[in-house]
C-alpha cells in the first residue's frame, strides 16, 4: 500500500503517518516527490485494509494498493521519475547520462587513457571492472584491489565518478571507499546476499538484467535493495539469452518502454554486452535512446585489439566520440540532452 500524502505537508505530519505505518506492523518508505510525498508501506498483505484508515488524516489524499509483486521500485510511488545522484551527476530526468571506459582495468596506463578519450568525447561516468566475472577460471580475473585504486586515481584525474562492478559482499567497504557507483553484473542480477547488503548502503547501484531474467525478476532483485533502505538503484537492460548466436546476447530494446512504464527507476542500456559486436554498438546505442533510455553504458579501450576481455565489442577514444555526436541528434530528436561538451563541440 502507498500512502500519498497532499502537498506541502510537514514534517511532523509525515512523522505522524510514519508512526502509524509503523504501530501497524509495516515498514514505511519515505519517497519524497517532486510535489508529494508518498509513505509506502511494506508488510504483510493480511491487514492492509486497516492502512486505508489514514485516510481519515486531512493532510493524506489517498491511500492505495501497489497492485505489482515490487512495490518500492513501482512507477506510482513516484510518478515523475526518480533521479538518482552519483557524485555531482543526475541520472534521470531530461539528461541523459554517459558511462563508458574499459571492461576492465588493466594497468595504470590503459584506464588513464581510456580515461582521458571518455572525457574528451563527453562521457559522465567513467566504468572499469577490477574484480571480472569471468566464464574461464583460466581467464584474466581483474586487477582486484590495485585495479579498483587506479580505476578511482584515474576517475579523479578527469574529474569523473567511477563505476565498477562487485561480486562479493564481503568487499563493500573497499568498494564503498573507492567508487561512486557499485555495479551488479548480469551473473549476480539474483544474488540476494549481494542485493540485500548493497541495500544497507547509500552508495548508488547499477543493477543489470540478469541473461535470464523476466523484467518483473529484475524489478524485483531492484526491490531487495529499495526493500532495504537504499533508494539509489539505476536499471541496466544488458542483453537476453535467445537462441540466436549472431550476437552475444539479444539487446532486448522493448525492456526499455515497458520497464519506464512499470517502474519510476532510471534505466541506461548496455549495447555493448547487449550485442557483444563493435558495429552493433553504435547502433544499438542510438536506437535505445531513441526507445527512451536514461542513458547508455560502453565499452571503450585505448587499443580494443589489445583488450584482455571483451576486445570485440569495444570502441576505441575516436569511435567513442563518434558516437557522442550521433546520440547528441538523437537526443535532441527525442527530447533529451546531452550535457557536458564533447572535444570540439561547443
Ligand atoms: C561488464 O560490465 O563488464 C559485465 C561483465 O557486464 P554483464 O554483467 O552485463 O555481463
Ligand atoms: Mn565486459
Amino acid at each position: 500500500m502507498i500512502v500519498v500524502l497532499k502537498p506541502h505537508v510537514t514534517e511532523e505530519q509525515i512523522a505522524t503517518v510514519v508512526k502509524m505505518v509503523e504501530e501497524l506492523d509495516y515498514r514505511a518508505h519515505i519517497i519524497q516527490g517532486v510535489e508529494r510525498t508518498v509513505v509506502a508501506c511494506v508488510g504483510e498483505e493480511r491487514g492492509e485494509h486497516q492502512l486505508g484508515h489514514l485516510e481519515s488524516l486531512t493532510y493524506v489524499e489517498r491511500v492505495m494498493p501497489v497492485l505489482r509483486s515490487f512495490k518500492l521500485a513501482a512507477r506510482e510511488v513516484r510518478p515523475e521519475g526518480s533521479r538518482i545522484k552519483v557524485g555531482g551527476v543526475e541520472i534521470g530526468g531530461k539528461r541523459l547520462t554517459v558511462m563508458a571506459g574499459p571492461c576492465a582495468v588493466e594497468s595504470k596506463e590503459q584506464v588513464e587513457a581510456a580515461a582521458v578519450g571518455v572525457k574528451q568525447g563527453g562521457a559522465h561516468l567513467l566504468r572499469g571492472g577490477a574484480f571480472k566475472p569471468r566464464t574461464s577460471p583460466y581467464a584474466f580475473q581483474g586487477m582486484e584491489d590495485e585495479g579498483l585504486r587506479l580505476l578511482e586515481d584515474a576517475g579523479k584525474k578527469v574529474h569523473l565518478p567511477v563505476v565498477t562492478e562487485i561480486m562479493d559482499p564481503h568487499d563493500i567497504d573497499l568498494f564503498v571507499e573507492h567508487a561512486d557507483m557499485l555495479q551488479v553484473g548480469a551473473r549476480n542480477a539474483q544474488n540476494f546476499s549481494l542485493l540485500r547488503r548493497l541495500g544497507r548502503i547509500k552508495k548508488p547501484v547499477l543493477l543489470k538484467r540478469g541473461m535470464s531474467t523476466k523484467l518483473e525478476e529484475f524489478l524485483m532483485a531492484a526491490e531487495y535493495i529499495l526493500s532495504e533502505g537504499n533508494p539509489n538503484v539505476v536499471l541496466c537492460e544488458r542483453g537476453i539469452r535467445t537462441f540466436e548466436t549472431a550476437t552475444r546476447n539479444t539487446f532486448d530494446i522493448s525492456a526499455i518502454p515497458v520497464v519506464k512504464k512499470l517502474s519510476h527507476l532510471p534505466i541506461v542500456a548496455d549495447p555493448s554486452h547487449g550485442t557483444g559486436r563493435r558495429d552493433a554498438v553504435a547502433p544499438m546505442a542510438r536506437a535505445a535512446i531513441a526507445a527512451g533510455a536514461d542513458g547508455i553504458i560502453v565499452e571503450v579501450h585505448p587499443h580494443p585489439d589489445r583488450a584482455l576481455s571483451d576486445g570485440a565489442q569495444s570502441l576505441n577514444t575516436e569511435q567513442f566520440a563518434d558516437l557522442m555526436r550521433q546520440l547528441r541528434r538523437v537526443a535532441d530528436a527525442v527530447d533529451r540532452q546531452i550535457t557536458g561538451a564533447a572535444a570540439g563541440v561547443a
